[in-house]
């Protein structure tokens, strides 16, 4: 069944659940079909979570020679702590804002340790999903992305973190209002798509974004989805353009 897009509103939650799922099946026929749960990438989530902040406003590749230099240097979050903020600081400049994210990893470091009396948030695991996000989005420079990224990729609990890519992408689809903020974004695909497809969904939704519906200039005529999204009627088919 084809949906048309133009039909379904925030109150079709039928017809926008379905239309999320044929999007979703399209992209895992064009990228990855994975609908197994992640495996932990971090046996400590602590790990994952320091990760994630040094990977705020910089490239992966930025991200993990900072994150190697600090464990390198400091390979307990306890000597990381010990270290200080300018070892921290030195240690992790390469993922850029160095004094902003080796203030917030040592005020985290900090706020864990009262918290748990040890370096580790791996007791979060067993308190649910919306516990450990209560809890990580109540510590420093941790938003909404960060927080998803960590329970779903690290934690091995269901959430969909919404980057840029996907933002953009379920805007010009039309499952949101253009503009709408990530984590609105976030609730809608967590309560629409089921837990089993948040981690494919995610990733080929980012993959999609990168390769064909770039931020500059979508790539319509390339897109396996175009039957389905609203940008393209709007935009291209209803003028009768090209783009
Ligand atoms: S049809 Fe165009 S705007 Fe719509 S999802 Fe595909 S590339 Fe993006």
């Amino acid at each position: 069944m084809t949906l048309d897009p133009k039909r379904a509103s925030p109150g079709q939650e039928r017809l926008l659940t379905q239309w999320i799922a044929e999007v979703l099946d399209i992209l895992e026929r064009r990228w990855h079909n994975e609908e197994s749960p992640p495996d932990v990438a971090h046996p400590e989530p602590l790990d994952g979570l320091i990760l994630t902040v040094l990977s705020q406003h910089t490239n992966d590749r930025n991200r993990d020679v900072a994150f190697a230099r600090l464990k390198g240097r400091c390979p307990t979050w306890d000597a990381a702590a010990a270290a200080g903020y300018d070892a921290v600081k030195d240690a992790v400049r390469p993922a850029g804002l160095a004094p902003t994210k080796a203030g917030r990893i040592l005020e985290i470091l900090r706020i864990v340790r009262a918290d748990f009396g040890r370096y580790s948030i791996l007791s979060l695991v067993g308190r649910g999903r919306d516990e450990a996000r209560k809890y990580l989005l109540s510590l420093p420079g941790v938003g909404e992305k960060t927080a998803a990224c960590v329970l779903l990729f690290d934690m091995g609990l269901p959430a969909f973190p919404v980057d840029t890519h996907i933002a953009r992408v379920c805007q010009r689809l039309g499952f949101v209002p253009e503009k709408t903020p990530g984590e609105k974004i976030c609730a809608l695909l967590e309560r629409e798509v089921p837990p089993s497809r948040y981690l494919g969904g995610h990733v080929n939704i980012i993959e999609h974004g990168r390769a064909i519906c770039k931020a500059r200039a979508p790539l319509c005529p390339n897109c396996a989805a175009e039957g389905l999204c609203r940008y393209r009627k709007n935009h291209c088919l209803a003028e009768s353009r090209v783009c």
